[in-house]
């Protein structure tokens, strides 16, 4: 006898429902011949276990380490029980309880069984194009109120046939409770249309689809998280006209490719990228491009990158397959608008985009875009993070009181803390139109549920007018935080390193709010979660127009040059001046002078555009960054070479000037140096500069840790050559690995300071 016979209770936490945790505690405790049973409850699952001590401790260290591909434990206790004599062991009913903190798991990419059975002939679902299992398929898109089981998701309206029941029922089953069960005979199917909404007939909707991208039409493909427009990437006169109909006249679009040989054919590939690419997350990559290469110009414009995923759905593997080197897979929504979800919805939505609809009646209830993840300095970064993630938590340090958090404008996300953990949603998009502010508060109202937390604080913006803020403002008996933009930033980067303050945040951003009314964007900050000072900043400048300066950075650039240089601007031989007219021109400056509508901004977003603009590379961007970007993917990466930089220094607060910086751009310019060394050089001064004020601040404050955040941190050079000068000086420095540092990430740093106890 292995020690003493025993009973004991263990409390399993974390994402262990839905993927395969009960059957495998089935499997183990039979391994070692333990009597009991393992129930789901609202909290995760529960297992009561009998047999010899020592048998109980090492089924106990097994579930630990080895549990199943998409668990994840976040806490186990374990308590002494009397034992009841069970018989054997067995998988009990679930039971509801008090608490519902069980976790859901994000959508999962198909696995490798049900890929090879996807393609076996003798399979019953061979082709199927919505096979699953408990270790893949869709979980939060499908997810209406916990627990996960079959009626609480969208799976709810299909009734499982005798087959697909038989293997929900058992526990030696890779489908044993696997909730989107389905089969041929039983569950959701695909449906071909033309563009006015005729049925097309065939046997085999997704041949015919990959038919119609060959001879260039563009399809609209409805997915896990919602719809995609899809065309053939090789196909010029096909990226073209969706690019027109979409009106996306230079975005990036993404592309998908069978598997990683094939997109060797076009990028390159790190093997810490392959891994990422093949993870069962399947985000989007963002690739260095091979040249020459067989896909269109049209796909991603004047950069250095695609942005390329693997296929994550049965249906996209059974579409890849009819050799594509890629499909343009980009969301389906108009514009700015959210991805369209709903048949009805992308009917009307796409007449004028989509040739063709590729539709299933499986609804997805809660839409999630693809995620986007850029390897920098040795990590993964996100740009955007939303499918395959989402609702996985960032885990705190502590216990916070429950806060729901409202994001910024741009980029939105919501977070919602419940405990140690913070939730931060999907990618909402920009909340900048009524269709985005209801999926904005659609998703606050289910996050609420499936997490079955109701906060009491909320915390949003100090902007008085985004459509969050009046959300915020809207909420009943509630306490309202309102966090400054650049301190949220930092302290989403402090929280998910996991470190308390006092850092030197360094928040390198385009638009934000300030505490003045301005909008600061250039900052360096001596942060705490709960409070923050201002310890420099760049000096403030015009920005002619406002939001007219953000789209047409010849405006920015005009107003640096006035500010550089004065009246002797006029007699510069430099490519904005060419472009555009005096008239014009001086317009702007008029505008500067006398202060009007020319808010004043400390950003180092708009130094990036006025930069750009001023050297020529861009004086309009048709998305937000672009003209930053390009400068960014001109630019020499391995300048160490800088211009001048100075600051004033005003009772502490040091405030960076750009004239000396403008000067040295032009007087380039004036000599013949090439873009990308000017890009380089203005580059190495930014991080120079900021380097230098760390240092400045860490003589007065003994702070050495320094936090970067903020969209310009986007900018892999910039945060290369930032991470490598702070740690070559001495300081401990902390970036973004787990949520996007530009505004994707604020709502969990609103959170942390909203929770964050004075
Ligand atoms: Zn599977
Ligand atoms: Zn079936
Ligand atoms: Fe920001």
């Amino acid at each position: 006898m292995q020690g003493e016979y025993t009973a004991r209770r263990i409390e399993v936490e974390g994402i262990v429902q839905g993927v395969g945790f009960r059957p495998f505690v089935y499997q183990l405790a039979n391994l070692y011949n333990l009597k009991g049973e393992v129930l789901n409850t609202s909290s995760g699952v529960s297992i009561h276990v009998e047999g010899p001590d020592k048998d109980i401790d090492s089924f106990c260290r097994e579930m630990k380490n080895n549990g199943p591909p998409l668990a994840r434990i976040t806490g186990v206790s374990d308590y002494p029980e009397t034992v009841k004599n069970h018989k054997s062991f067995s998988i009990a009913e679930s039971r509801e309880g008090a608490s519902r903190s069980v976790l859901v798991s994000p959508d999962v990419s198909i696995c490798d069984d049900c890929l090879r059975e996807l393609f076996d002939k003798k399979d019953r679902r061979f082709g199927y194009p919505f096979i699953n299992c408990t270790n893949c398929g869709p979980r939060y898109t499908i997810i209406d109120d916990i627990p996960y089981d079959r009626p609480n998701t969208s799976m709810k309206h299909f009734r499982m046939c005798g087959k697909c029941q038989a293997e929900y029922d058992d526990p030696g089953n890779r489908r044993f409770h696997a909730q989107p069960n389905a089969c041929h005979d039983c569950g959701p199917f695909l449906t071909l249309f033309d563009n006015n909404r005729k049925m097309i007939d065939g046997k085999n909707p997704v041949e015919k689809t990959a038919g119609l991208l060959k001879q260039g039409y563009i399809v609209a493909i409805k997915g896990l998280g919602g719809f995609h427009l899809a065309a053939d990437a090789e196909n010029d006169k096909a990226v073209y006209t969706l690019r027109k109909r979409k009106a996306r006249e230079e975005k990036p679009f993404a592309i998908m490719s069978y598997n990683l040989e094939i997109i060797k054919e076009y990028a390159l590939i790190e093997p810490e990228e392959a891994a990422l690419l093949s993870s069962f997350r399947r985000p989007i990559v963002l690739l260095k491009k091979k040249a020459p290469n067989p896909l269109s110009c049209e796909v991603s414009p004047k950069n250095k990158y695609y942005g390329t995923m693997l296929p994550y759905t049965p249906l996209h593997y059974l579409l890849m397959q009819h050799d594509f080197t890629a499909l343009v897979m980009t969301s389906g929504n108009r514009s700015e608008e959210p991805i369209s979800i709903d048949n009805d919805d992308a009917f009307n939505r796409f007449s004028d985009i989509a040739d063709f609809y590729l539709t299933h009646n499986r609804d997805i209830y809660l839409r999630s875009d693809d995620s986007i993840v850029k390897r920098t300095a040795g990590n993964n970064r996100f740009i955007r993070r939303s499918r395959g993630y989402v609702p996985e938590p960032v885990f705190l340090t502590r216990n916070t009181q429950p806060v729901l958090a409202c994001g910024a404008e741009l980029k939105n996300t919501v977070c919602i803390i419940r405990h140690n953990k913070a939730f931060l949603s999907q990618h909402i998009g920009d909340l900048e139109n009524l269709a985005t502010l209801d999926f904005f508060e659609l998703t606050i109202r289910h996050m609420k549920r499936i997490l079955d937390v109701y906060p009491e604080i909320v915390a949003c913006d100090l902007h008085p007018d985004y459509l969050s803020t009046k959300y915020a403002l809207s909420q009943k008996n509630v306490k309202l935080v309102r966090v400054q933009h650049h301190h949220a930033h930092i302290a989403a980067c402090m929280a998910e390193n996991m470190i308390e303050g006092p850092v030197i945040g360094l928040s390198l951003d385009g638009t934000g709010y300030g505490e003045d009314g301005k909008i600061w964007g250039g900052e360096v900050l001596i942060a705490e979660k709960s409070r923050f000072t201002r310890a420099a900043h760049i000096s403030y400048i015009p920005m002619p127009g406002s939001a007219a300066a953000i789209k047409e950075p010849w405006r920015m650039a005009a107003s640096y040059l006035y500010d550089a240089f004065g009246e002797e601007m006029w007699g510069l031989d430099i490519p904005v001046f060419k472009e555009k007219s005096e008239d014009k021109i001086r317009f702007i400056i008029d505008m500067v002078s006398k202060k009007i509508n020319s808010p004043e901004t400390s950003s180092l977003g708009r130094l990036f555009d006025g930069i750009s603009a001023i050297i020529g590379i861009r004086n309009k961007v048709c998305f937000e960054g672009q003209a930053a970007m390009e400068l960014e993917m001109l630019s020499d990466d391995n300048t160490e070479e800088t211009y001048d930089y100075e600051w004033t220094e005003d009772d502490n607060l040091y405030k960076i000037l750009t004239a000396p910086l403008i000067k040295g751009v032009v007087a380039d310019l004036n000599n013949g140096v090439h873009q990308s060394v000017i890009g380089g050089k203005f580059h190495a001064t930014v991080i120079r500069l900021y380097t230098e004020l760390c240092k400045i601040i860490r003589k007065d404050t003994d702070i050495e840790r320094v936090a970067l955040s903020g969209g310009v941190f986007q900018n892999s050079i910039l945060l290369s050559g930032m991470v490598k000068l702070l740690e070559k000086n001495g300081f401990k420095v902390y970036t973004h690995k787990l949520v996007p540092s530009n505004d994707g990430g604020i709502s969990l740093g609103q959170a942390i300071v909203a929770g964050t106890d004075i």
